[in-house]
């Protein structure tokens, strides 16, 4: 299979009805930014605003993710914001195993054509998904971890820090850390190309060199 632009993604995933979210969907919200960014953001699953406007992270926790973005020099065109889950679902509901499994195809082939240097991501489903952990985000936070020669920074949902006291609470104090480490991050020397293998995470792929590190991820 060859990588395929974005925009041509995102229009094959606006017709999508791999799960049950596509009958109470108002729009699939595919993602927001630069296809060619450093980094990337994984949320949740779109809200009530996003499944109304179509993007991602535009209700309370966006506004909070766009103003922690800002902090630290970056605005949301600069990087790219996606969810694990392209629609709402009904109530707010956490994802479930089988919409996730439907759902994260498209997700791995956006990462496979942005290829960004720093993953973050948001709250347990994103970190659960991507690093494959059972550990929850309070204790997977402040941390770097290597993923296929990029860097994941998992770090607290804007939404759990909404509901947990805000910006007075211990858990902001965090937030901040981990978004002055993901500027860091940033900031830090490249690798060598040689160094960063690309990403290549479709399962239909055969697999490379090294087959562990391909195929174990989704
Ligand atoms: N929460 C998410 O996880 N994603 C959004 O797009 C909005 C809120």
């Amino acid at each position: 299979m060859s990588i395929r632009p974005l925009d041509v993604v995102a229009k094959e995933a606006a017709g999508c009805t791999r799960c049950r979210l596509a009958e109470t969907r108002t729009h699939v919200v595919f993602g927001v930014g630069s296809s060619d960014a450093d980094l990337l953001f994984i949320g949740e699953a779109p809200g009530l605003h996003e499944d109304k406007q179509g993007e991602p992270f535009v209700g309370a926790a966006g506004q909070l993710l766009t103003r922690m973005l800002e902090g630290i020099g970056l605005s949301r065109e600069e990087v790219y914001i996606a969810n694990i889950l392209k629609c709402r679902p009904p109530g707010n509901r956490d994802p479930l195993p089988d919409e996730i499994e439907a759902c994260t195809p498209w997700l791995v082939e956006t990462i496979s054509v942005i290829q960004p240097r720093l993953i973050v991501t948001l709250g347990n489903f994103a970190t659960k998904f991507v690093l494959q952990t059972q550990t929850g985000i309070t204790r997977m936070r402040g941390s770097v971890y290597d993923w296929h020669g990029r860097t994941v920074i998992p770090t607290f949902h804007p939404a759990a820090i909404l509901r947990g006291g805000g910006e007075k609470s211990r858990q902001f104090g965090e937030l901040q850390e981990d978004f002055a480490l993901i500027q860091r991050t940033l900031h830090a020397p490249a690798p060598a190309p040689s160094q960063r293998p690309l990403l290549d995470l479709r399962r239909d792929e055969q697999p490379a060199a090294d087959p562990d590190d391909q195929l174990e991820l989704f």
